[in-house]
């Protein structure tokens, strides 16, 4: 297509022309060149004015049927705005339908600006939280959710698990929160979490009650099959019976001891007490105490390294220790032997448990702290376990903000790690 500007440009050349020749034809060529000049330039200005009235009224008015180059810019603003409808509804329609989205979220989401002043929230997070639309933007999140557990967890964001607070008026809510970084921004996930709460609050209040409640018939029972393990007028046919059940009723015994144990350690609160306990001698007692069982392997070793001393409750890291060694005896046959070993260093206490045991294959690793989890059903129950130590040791080691790491190969033994935090190391001469 030929360009509308040599058009325009020939266009001109020709008015030109025409007022030279007609100006030489007719004499004053000045006169001439000024009326078609002149004409030129009102129709340049008409145009002009034509484009310029659809400019300001493009809504109501058809665009003017001009030529050439003006032709050509009422084509090119009419493409520029079409286009730009097109984006504005696109945009629109995304805003839409991001709006829809969130609104269906069954999460709270709040976007929370860099100084955590709230830009904006979905649906869900005004009924959790009871945000108000426009009153609240701007307002900082921790003015909102004034517990102590969340403005923690907001000066040591990001984490990756969510900080459980209470909310509502009467504080009968439970709102798990989150905060996730987006760029310079961060988002907020709230996630109500009543209904799980209560029935973890079911459960535990239901296991700690049976387990107290089957204290005193275990009692009765145990007391009894004592009796009658000792009396000589019962027929001997009886003996081995009895002593099953006596055998039984004590792994019964046992069982809601550790039950009642993980009960209490679940009700008291988050941290243990913070009472100097002498790791060493607790050790030292424990090795006594398992050096005079019947079956255990032939040589239990005790290393102590360290004279430091543990800030946390003596009772609780009792459970610990004993817990680890009893598994390495129980685990590890007459002929193994056994080692504990007590170290600090710059990372904290360190108390480990090796033994030369059957081991541990690597596939029940990670499971080997659950509740009644155990790896061969068939040999615990010969041995009396029941699968609730290790749980025991995990919640108390929690609670003195310390880690258990297990390492073990099958048929060559295992080792037992727990790790303490350096705070709550106390080391005087
Ligand atoms: P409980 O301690 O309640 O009497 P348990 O010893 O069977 O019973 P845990 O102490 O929780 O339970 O241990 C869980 C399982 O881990 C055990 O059943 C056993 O299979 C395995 N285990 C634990 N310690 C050792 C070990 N030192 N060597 C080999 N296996 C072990
Ligand atoms: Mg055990």
């Amino acid at each position: 297509m030929k360009s509308p500007w040599s058009f325009a440009l020939v266009r001109l050349a020709g008015a030109l022309a025409f007022a030279i020749v007609g100006g030489i034809i007719f004499g004053r060529v000045d006169l001439w060149l000024v009326v078609v000049l002149g004409g030129y330039l009102a129709l340049q200005l008409s145009s002009l004015y034509r484009l310029h009235r659809w400019l300001r009224h493009r809504r109501e008015e058809q665009p003017p049927d001009l030529g050439g180059v003006w032709g050509d810019v009422v084509a090119l603003v009419g493409r520029i705005y079409r286009r730009k409808n097109f984006h504005k509804r696109r945009i629109v329609q995304l805003l839409r339908e991001f709006r829809r989205l969130t609104a269906a979220m069954p999460e709270g989401v709040v976007l929370l600006s860099p100084q955590l002043e709230i830009l904006w929230f979905n649906r869900t997070a005004s009924q959790l939280l009871g945000l108000r639309r426009k009153a609240d933007f701007g307002m900082r999140i921790d003015n909102f959710i004034r517990q102590p557990d969340f403005v923690h967890y907001l000066q040591s964001a990001p984490q990756t698990s969510p900080v459980v607070v209470r909310f509502g008026p009467a504080e009968d809510r439970y709102l798990a929160l989150q905060i996730i970084p987006a760029g310079d921004q961060q988002l907020m996930l709230a996630r109500d979490i009543t209904r799980e709460s209560r029935l973890e609050a079911m459960r535990k209040d239901f296991v700690a009650n049976a387990s107290h409640e089957l204290r005193s018939p275990l009692t009765v029972i145990n007391g009894y099959l004592d009796q009658l393990a000792d009396d000589p007028s019962v027929e001997s046919i009886w003996r081995s019976p009895i002593e099953e059940m006596r055998r039984q009723a004590e792994r019964m015994r046992l069982i809601v001891e550790d039950l009642l144990e993980l009960s209490k350690l679940e009700a008291s609160g988050k941290d243990a007490a913070l009472d100097p306990v002498d790791i060493g001698g607790m050790l030292a007692v424990i090795r006594k105490e398992v050096m005079a069982r019947e079956q255990r392997p032939r040589e239990i070793v005790l290393k102590l390294e360290s004279p430091a001393r543990l800030l946390g409750s003596e009772a609780e890291l009792h459970s610990i220790a004993s817990n680890l060694v009893s598994n390495a005896v129980k685990y590890t046959p007459a002929e193994g032997s056994v080692q504990i070993r007590w170290w600090s260093d710059a990372e904290g206490g360190h108390l480990a448990v090796t033994d030369t045991g059957i081991g541990i294959p690597a596939q029940h690793l990670p499971r080997l702290t659950e509740r009644f989890y155990r790896v061969d059903r068939g040999r615990s129950r010969k041995s009396g376990g029941s699968g609730l130590g290790l749980a025991i040791v995990k919640h108390a080691l929690q609670r003195h903000g310390g880690r258990l790491t297990v390492d073990s190969a099958e048929g060559k033994g295992s080792t037992f790690t727990c790790h303490f935090p350096a705070q709550r190391l106390l080391v005087t001469p």
